[in-house]
């Protein structure tokens, strides 16, 4: 679920929807968590699927740290990504903000944290664009993120936190807030199991 105070919106046509805040939201704040109606599928229930679903399902949902493909019923869903993003999981689900954010801003993550089956070229735009988004960064760039989210998670208690009921680690937040070393790190996102939902690249066909 992603947090109250956003909203679906057309970025343009290059880009096409993105998701936005409607209000001022503070750096370490819980932006998205994962709740009972997301959909969580396994790489055999996916095969099931069949290929006519498979292009739409790598489009709008993503491979989380056990291999298991995460389909988001609301806007979290459209969230686009950027080089430089604002919303970062420590490898759990949820993620946090690890800067302010205005009324209009986008709401972004980076999508090479989410286990990419294939390269996608970047429209991100931000100074500190890669050009290319690719699940071989994930490492280069988890050192970076732990850094970002350590800094957010000291205040977590001290914003509102509308998305507290479906984040499972509550009851760790104060002592994350007061030990930002024991946050866990970005790094347990990435899919460790060769037998993630990995498709080939010559049949197109899902793996297990
Ligand atoms: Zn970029």
């Amino acid at each position: 679920m992603l947090h109250p105070w956003t909203r679906l919106n057309w970025m343009s046509d290059e880009v096409g929807y993105g998701v936005v805040a409607t209000r001022f939201i503070p750096k370490g704040t819980i932006i998205w968590a994962l709740d009972p109606l997301d959909q969580v599928f396994t790489s055999d229930e996916v095969k099931k699927f069949g290929p006519q679903l498979w292009p739409t399902l790598e489009r709008y949902s993503y491979v989380n740290g056990q291999g298991l493909r995460v389909l988001c019923w609301d806007h979290g869903r459209f969230m686009n990504h950027s080089c430089d993003p604002v919303s970062l999981s420590p490898g759990v689900d949820f993620e946090l903000t690890v800067r302010d954010l205005q009324p209009g801003d986008e709401i972004t993550c980076d999508y090479s944290s989410l286990n990419l089956e294939q390269d996608l070229e970047c429209l991100c735009r931000s100074p500190h664009c890669r050009g290319k988004i690719s699940k071989s960064q994930f490492a280069k760039l988890a050192p970076l993120w732990d850094r970002q989210l350590r800094e957010a998670v000291q205040v977590v208690n001290q914003v509102e936190q509308p998305l507290l009921p479906w984040v499972k680690e509550r009851a760790l937040l104060e002592r994350w807030a007061s030990h930002p070393d024991e946050l866990p790190s970005a790094y347990g996102h990435m899919t460790r199991k060769r037998d993630a939902v990995t498709r080939s690249a010559k049949n197109g066909v899902p793996s297990a």
